[in-house]
């Protein structure tokens, strides 16, 4: 079953085709990003946040070897 698509350039709505009907867009690549499995956004974010913890703390202790 193929996800129905507003074309972004004339603004078509419910379109089944990867070819706009109205002003013949190809759709193909809109048609693969919309189909994308979706992720849950918390999970990346806290990878971040801790990765820029943890550079954080390497960087300070990185710091306190060197000087001393
Ligand atoms: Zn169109």
């Amino acid at each position: 079953m193929k996800t129905k698509l507003t074309c972004p350039v004339c603004d078509r709505q419910e379109i089944v085709d990867d070819i706009c009907p109205n002003c013949e867009t190809n759709l193909h690549l809109m048609r693969i990003l919309v189909e994308l499995p979706s992720q849950p956004r918390g999970v990346p974010v806290v990878f971040v946040v801790l990765i820029a913890i943890a550079c954080l703390i390497l960087g300070i202790l990185c710091s306190r070897v060197f000087v001393y």
